[in-house]
């Protein structure tokens, strides 16, 4: 039957994650099904799977990818996923790799090519597969050229005719920018190198192509969705997005409950909920003995940071403030990774506070999970974030977040002292200011229990359900014509 619904995308957990869109694409697509959209997601196959319970299997060999590798092929691979197919893209010279877009020393020298392919051979792919799907929905870079080839494909090949893309931006600073050599590359018709194609001011720009061509774009806040039409936060492409403004929605992004959950969760040693806090002092004590940390810090409050150590997480931020942070007789626990220089520092900074800073270099999930469960307070200060997830499972991990005023931080976080408090705002991007949002948390944790409590429990009863950000997209692709 035909599908209503294809997703693309780099990343869908639990099969492969670096960030927030392995989470969103682990969650939207399935509730979606869930709420009887016929869906699918097609996504490369990067030479391990991370979760070996989904049956994957070969599905098709040999799919042809047409030039210029004339004559490369996919395989592809299908794993039904708690019902849901979903198709790997296998070609292991460009996906087989350690990491998927970088490694220490940068960008791979082939990503576009490796994009390229991906985007051809999910066109192909989906064309054998036909009928072709209502909506092909498309996300970040990585998958930004599908909006572009529908568009001028569809012109020409009526199976194509009556399907209509949407392009989901979830980091505009990520945009796949590169040289305009590589544009033969693509077998676009010379037209896509224009204005209203993936041309931008001489370059061959990915994420703004499929700005150009999508039937709609949307963003994964509200906030995000207005800011990105600024000089401030349009990372270039603000005037590109002011001219499409009228297709340009933003959806919030939801949490997924069925993972982020200390009622039922696999990684933390003990559960807990709103009506029953004790286990979240059980996980606090249990984190100080798994990180080594001084046992004092069981009366003491500690803080949290997970992320990309890169100055969007606001981790220039949180370094310049540290030494005044420990003056103030708490612990700070970092998980992070992504930057040599940052992960370097945090590590030597280790020294000077020991038993009372730990800093842990690398990506674990199940580590993230006890953090978000064990610490008091959590920080989040980026310099902008489109949606951000991890201030999410905080809340609902009772760990008031100090974020900044951005983004999906402003959409979820009522600030303190507002009634109805669930955490910490500040405005200006700057240590100060941070420093005094996190000093605020400090002391109403020490000197208000009461109000800290009540706050804990407010924030764990905020719903971020993907089923009502589901039913915008549902009728986003309503109004593109899906039945
Ligand atoms: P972004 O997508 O910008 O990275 P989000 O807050 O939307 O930020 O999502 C981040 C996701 O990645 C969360 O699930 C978070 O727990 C996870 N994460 C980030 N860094 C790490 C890490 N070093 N180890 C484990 N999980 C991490």
């Amino acid at each position: 039957m035909r599908p209503q619904v294809v997703f693309v995308t780099s990343e869908i957990y639990p099969f492969s994650k670096t960030g927030g869109l392995g989470d969103v694409l682990g969650a939207l697509p399935l509730t979606l099904h869930r709420m009887g959209i016929r869906t699918a997601v097609v996504t490369p196959f990067y030479g391990r799977l991370g979760s070996a319970e989904f049956g994957v299997h070969l599905a098709w060999s040999d799919c042809h990818v047409g030039y210029p590798w004339d004559p490369v092929t996919a395989d592809i691979f299908q794993a039904n996923f708690h019902g849901m197919p979903v198709y790997f893209v296998h070609r292991s010279e460009y996906f087989d790799r350690r990491f998927y877009y970088n490694d220490h020393k940068g960008d791979y020298f082939d990503n576009a090519e490796r994009f390229i392919f991906f985007s051809r051979a999910v066109m192909e792919f989906l064309k054998r597969l036909g009928p072709a799907p209502a909506i092909l929905h498309a996300h970040d870079w990585q998958a930004s050229l599908i909006p572009v080839y529908l568009n001028y494909w569809r012109q020409h090949d009526p199976f194509w005719q009556d399907t209509r893309s949407v392009m989901t931006i979830h980091n505009l600073a990520f945009q796949g920018r590169f040289s305009s050599r590589l544009f033969q590359g693509a077998a676009l018709p010379p037209q896509a190198w224009s204005m209203d194609g993936v041309e931008f001011y001489g370059d061959f720009n990915f994420l703004k192509g499929g700005i150009a061509c999508a039937d709609k774009v949307s963003t994964v806040s509200p906030s995000y969705a207005k800011e990105i039409l600024t000089d401030a936060f349009g990372c270039g492409l603000q005037g590109v997005l002011r001219a499409r403004q009228h297709k340009l929605h933003g959806i919030l992004n939801g949490a997924d409950y069925s993972i982020w959950n200390p009622s039922s969760n696999r990684f933390l040693p003990c559960t807990y909920d709103a009506d029953h806090l004790k286990g979240k002092r059980n996980c606090k004590l249990s984190l100080i003995k798994e990180l080594d940390m001084d046992p004092a810090l069981k009366n003491r409050p500690i803080l949290g940071f997970i992320g990309r150590l890169r100055r969007q997480k606001g981790v220039d931020l949180l370094i310049d403030i540290l030494p005044r942070l420990m003056q103030q007789d708490v612990g700070v626990v970092v998980l992070g990774e992504g930057n040599l220089e940052k992960e370097a520092r945090l590590h030597a900074m280790m020294e000077d506070y020991p038993g009372r800073l730990t800093t842990i270099v690398g990506y674990t999930e199940d580590l993230a999970h006890r953090i978000q469960a064990g610490c008091d307070i959590f920080l989040m200060p980026s310099t902008y974030e489109p949606c951000g997830l991890t201030q999410m499972y905080a809340l609902r991990f009772g760990t008031p977040p100090v974020a900044t005023a951005v983004g999906g931080l402003r959409d979820t976080i009522t600030p303190w002292p507002e009634s109805g408090a669930t955490g910490f705002i500040f405005n200006e991007q700057t240590p100060d200011a941070f420093h005094a949002a996190v000093t605020q948390a400090i002391s109403v944790w020490k000197d208000e229990p009461k109000t800290w409590r009540d706050m804990v429990r407010r924030a764990m009863q905020q719903q971020f359900t993907w089923e009502r950000s589901a039913t915008e997209y549902i009728d986003l692709y309503r109004e593109l014509g899906m039945q």
